[in-house]
Parts: structure tokens; C-alpha cells; sequence
């Protein structure tokens, strides 16, 4: 469960990573950081930190901030209505990132699925992401991503973000989960 002793603390430690990686927010933003707990209770091994700069009907673009280690869950973005799904582009800024996709699965990945959730961790093509360099995802391609030892500051462009269509591998998670305190 997402305490207000565990959201305070992420946020403090997400605003040191957006320090390290040369990034200004403002006040106002920094009171709307918001901590994905999926619902696992297990935060610091799945879990994610975004500040959402802009999520308009065209357009989406939010850091994400990762602690060392740190999962965001497999998952993809179905068609919603009229519309394909959401695109995103990952560029990492600070630390190191690994994402992994559909395709030719990597012999020695260098991310490591949370323990005892293996089994929803299903696409294995592995893109290792360092500062200055980006990955284009198409709509509905099941992804996810970990950071590096160091954790990792990346910033995402998209399309409109409607978290509460999200798919997700791992019957567990709870999409439409409370990002706030
Ligand atoms: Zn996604």
C-alpha cells in the first residue's frame, strides 16, 4: 500500500535523481509527483516515480524516475475508441535504463525480473538505453523497463496517456492504482 510515509520518501529521493540528471521542476510540480505502487506492496523492486509536465488530447510528455533496480511492470497500451494506443518515446537523461520488447530474446539479459513475479515478464529483446539515447515504441507492443545500478532519469514523449486502459502481464497489478497522496 502506497503510506504517506512511503509516497514522502520516494518523492524526496526522486527529487535528488531529477537533481543529479541537471533537471528543474517547480514547486508546483513537485507536489504532484506521483509514485506507482501497482498495488504490489513492493515498491522499490516495482514501482516508478513520474512528474507529468503536459497530458492533453494529442499529447503526453512526463519524467520517469527510477530507483536502482527499480521495474516498471510488462504492459501495453491498447487501441482506445477510434485511436491506435499510445506511442512513447523512452530518452534516457541520467544512469542507465534497460527496456525490453517483442522480438529476438537477449541470451544474458542484464535485467533480472522481480523475484517471484518471473512469470510475467514475457518479451526479452532487450534495448539498453544511456543518457542522450531514445526508443520509439509502437502502440500495443507489451514493454517494460528497469533501471541500471544507478537508477535512471528518463523522459517520456507520447500520445495521450490514459493509464486506465493499460494492460498489464501480471493479473496482480492494479492499473487505475492512487499515484498520489
Ligand atoms: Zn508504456
Amino acid at each position: 500500500m502506497l503510506t504517506v510515509e512511503l509516497y514522502n520518501e520516494a518523492v524526496i529521493k526522486a527529487q535528488e535523481y531529477l537533481k543529479k540528471a541537471g533537471i528543474a521542476i517547480t514547486e508546483e510540480e513537485r507536489v504532484q509527483i506521483q509514485v506507482a505502487e501497482y498495488g504490489l506492496d513492493d515498491l522499490y523492486s516495482i514501482g516508478l516515480e513520474l512528474v507529468v509536465y503536459v497530458n492533453t488530447e494529442r499529447c503526453c510528455a512526463k519524467e520517469l524516475i527510477l530507483f536502482p533496480g527499480q521495474t516498471c511492470p510488462e504492459h501495453r497500451h491498447p487501441p482506445v475508441g477510434d485511436e491506435p494506443g499510445k506511442e512513447e518515446t523512452f530518452r534516457c537523461r541520467w544512469g542507465k535504463v534497460y527496456l525490453y520488447v517483442p522480438g529476438e530474446p537477449v541470451k544474458n539479459p542484464k535485467g533480472v525480473a522481480p523475484k517471484g513475479r518471473e512469470k510475467y515478464f514475457s518479451v526479452w529483446n532487450e534495448i539498453v538505453l544511456n543518457p542522450g539515447e531514445q526508443y520509439t515504441l509502437q502502440p500495443n507492443t507489451f514493454h517494460w523497463f528497469q533501471a541500471g545500478p544507478e537508477g535512471a532519469v528518463v523522459s517520456e514523449f507520447s500520445t495521450k496517456s490514459r493509464d486506465e486502459y493499460d494492460i498489464y502481464t501480471d493479473p496482480d497489478i492494479n492499473p487505475a492504482q492512487e499515484r498520489t497522496i
